[in-house]
């Protein structure tokens, strides 16, 4: 009997998964396995949220999979020894897997790859978490983008929408002993933390399914309209599930012609093709971290690297964190983050902005607070993002542009509601107030809420005078 493994990474999911439809197509038996090696994946291994996601996503795989007769062997690190042992152990002839595009994982299978071919390994990879493979997007000169509106002009203009590969009825398997628990993997936090994790997430593949059927029956219509606002459910929520591959980009792209099209129409509707081309943002920014791999540590931009930067002050860094600024978007933002492993992407870019900008701190010491309390923490989007709010990227706001998060606040959570929820104390200000509680002191002390920590206009002037002194673009 022909037996392939099939080893599963980010793809936790069996629904258009190519590795798992190819081994299924061509080999009468197949074992699915997952091999926890975070140490390849130095110096970004995954964070205490992104652990917790990760714990819960691979219980549900195991549980899909026996359903379809088999389960998941799960195995420790380093990789290639341990996909040599169980290749040795089940006289497997082959080993399919997904790709995934960090640098160092890349390095890592390129090498996997290469010795167990050598090994007479039939080993292959699939193209299955994004739409575009990061060098199938190329400008005329065959060069990388480096700006997203004529990237995603181009990705466009190329996507072909085909259905999803179906989910196997069966996967037959080979019966092999060794395989850990996924408790033995210790990924839960030790601190009582995640306790808001249960109640706002439900990881694994039918977790992803129902927030896309969700998405699909309320927001997707109004998705260019509302999608900036924090207190309404006016996001698909997706990000941790595209992250660890439960539900894939083509999956979305189909199911957008499928069930977002106005009846009789053949384009998309607003709301639909919005929604498409922040996956498209997705795209663009595994594919500058492809072609750009410093990107988590360096500037982009090469002129940042003689920006004045504050002092390093991690009084002022812990306030952040904790959500006791005194401003109440950012502390509202900062405490969703840290009660449930996610922020609304509009209140990212404040609390990401008032970092860099009103407290001058460097970008990194936010993007690693995020790396580790974000369930979707995720190395390509989460360095885009960072470096685009602090002016420092290839495509990014100018750094001049500073969020005022009073004025974004009254803007974007015109009643407070978004405030209310995350920041109690100030639940019975009135909407007046709520995004500016200190210009009525005795309200204000009446809340025990603190005084800002910064000066908002002051420290915006602060900010503007240090990108003042840098050098001019040459
Ligand atoms: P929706 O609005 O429903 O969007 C659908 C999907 O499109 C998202 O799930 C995501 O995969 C993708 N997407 C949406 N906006 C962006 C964007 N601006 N850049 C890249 N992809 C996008 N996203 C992460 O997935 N992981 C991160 O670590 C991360 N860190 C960020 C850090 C900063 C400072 C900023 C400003 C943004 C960051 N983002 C990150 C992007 C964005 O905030 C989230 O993807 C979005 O808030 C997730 O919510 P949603 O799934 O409801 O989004």
């Amino acid at each position: 009997m022909s037996t392939a493994l099939v080893w599963f990474r980010r793809d936790l999911r069996l629904a258009d998964n190519p590795a798992l439809a190819a081994a299924r197509d061509a080999h009468e038996q197949v074992i699915p396995i997952y091999v926890h090696a975070p140490d390849e994946e130095a110096p970004w291994q995954p964070g205490a949220a992104s652990r917790w996601w990760l714990h819960h996503s691979l219980v549900a795989l195991h549980a899909d999979l026996r359903r379809r007769g088999s389960g998941l062997h799960i195995a420790k690190g380093p990789s290639l020894q341990a996909l040599r042992e169980i290749l040795e152990a089940t006289r497997a002839s082959a080993i399919y897997w997904n790709r995934l595009y960090e640098p160092a994982i890349t390095a890592r299978d390129r090498t996997i790859k290469q010795a167990l071919l050598d090994d007479g390994v039939d080993a292959r990879s699939f193209k299955a978490t994004v739409l575009f493979e990061p060098w199938e997007v190329q400008t005329g000169q065959d060069q990388p983008y480096r700006v997203f509106t004529p990237f995603w002009r181009k990705a466009r203009a190329d996507l072909q929408v085909r259905p999803p590969l179906p989910v196997p009825d069966s996967v037959p398997t080979v019966a092999l002993d060794g395989s850990l628990a996924v408790d033995d993997l210790d990924l839960l936090p030790r601190l009582d933390w995640d306790a808001g994790f249960y109640e706002a997430w439900v990881p694994g593949e039918s977790g992803a399914l129902d927030a896309f059927d969700r998405f699909l029956e309320s927001a997707v219509t109004d998705y260019a309209k509302e999608r900036d606002r924090p207190d309404r459910e006016s996001t698909s929520r997706l990000s941790p599930h595209l992250h660890f591959g439960e539900i894939s980009p083509m999956q979305i792209a189909w199911e957008l012609d499928e069930r977002a099209r106005p009846e009789g129409q053949a384009a998309r509707s607003t709301g639909a093709e919005k929604f498409l081309s922040e996956i498209g943002w997705r795209e663009f920014s595994v594919h500058l971290l492809f072609h750009f791999p410093d990107m988590p540590e360096k500037n982009l931009n090469a002129r940042f690297d003689e920006f004045r930067w504050g002092e390093d002050d991690p009084e002022a860094i812990l306030r952040w964190k904790q959500g006791r600024t005194g401003i109440p978007m950012i502390d509202a933002g900062m405490r969703e983050l840290w009660a449930t492993g996610i922020m609304h992407n509009r209140v990212r870019m404040l609390v990401a902005s008032f970092l860099t900008k009103n407290l001058r701190q460097h970008w990194r010491h936010g993007a690693a607070w995020f790396w580790d309390t974000l369930v979707d923490a995720d190395l390509a989007n989460n360095s885009q993002g960072w470096q685009w709010t602090a002016g420092c990227g290839v495509d990014a706001a100018p750094y001049f542009r500073i969020f005022n998060p009073v004025t974004q606040g009254e803007k974007f959570d015109p009643d407070g509601v978004y405030v209310r929820r995350w920041v109690p104390e100030l639940a019975d200000l009135p909407a007046s107030l709520i995004h500016h509680p200190w210009t009525e002191p005795d309200c204000l002390e009446a809340t025990g809420y603190p005084p800002p920590m910064v000066d908002l206009a002051e420290s915006r002037q602060g900010a503007l005078a240090a990108y003042q002194d840098l050098p001019k673009a040459g």
